[in-house]
């Protein structure tokens, strides 16, 4: 699991915080809470993450090569990634499972702000 970040791991866990169950859900954010103090707990998050097969599969649609590409376009992996230059029209969905918040880009190069609800970034629609 090298092939990813911490901060890809992050951002998938904040992403898949509505889907867990209590229990994990507060373990997920105490350890997302040390992580933004500066721990490195991001090895405890992938096993929580990886605990059932619904976790799991989503993690991997999180992560996969589209994922990556997505948080790394739109410029939220840090420093590597080039910034992707968004079209007017295009729509952005939140990748939280059920979640319906939209947003259509309006100029080129606009960057789709976070989902309100769950403050994680959006992607293309063709991603989600
Ligand atoms: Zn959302």
């Amino acid at each position: 699991m090298t092939l990813y970040t911490p901060e890809q791991i992050y951002n998938a866990a904040r992403a898949m915080l509505s889907m867990l169950d209590e229990d994990r859900r507060q373990q997920m954010r105490s350890l997302l809470q040390e992580a933004d103090n500066g721990a490195d707990t991001h090895m405890q998050v992938l096993d929580l993450l990886t605990r059932d097969d619904a976790t799991l599969e989503q993690l991997r649609r999180l992560l996969g090569i589209k994922g990556i590409d997505t948080f790394r376009t739109l410029g939220y992996a840090g420093a590597a990634g080039e910034p992707m230059i968004t079209k007017p029209g295009a729509v952005y969905v939140c990748p939280v499972e059920g979640c319906t918040e939209r947003y259509v880009i309006g100029e080129a190069g606009e960057t789709p702000p976070p989902c309100p609800k769950h403050h994680t970034p959006l992607v293309p629609e063709w991603a989600s």
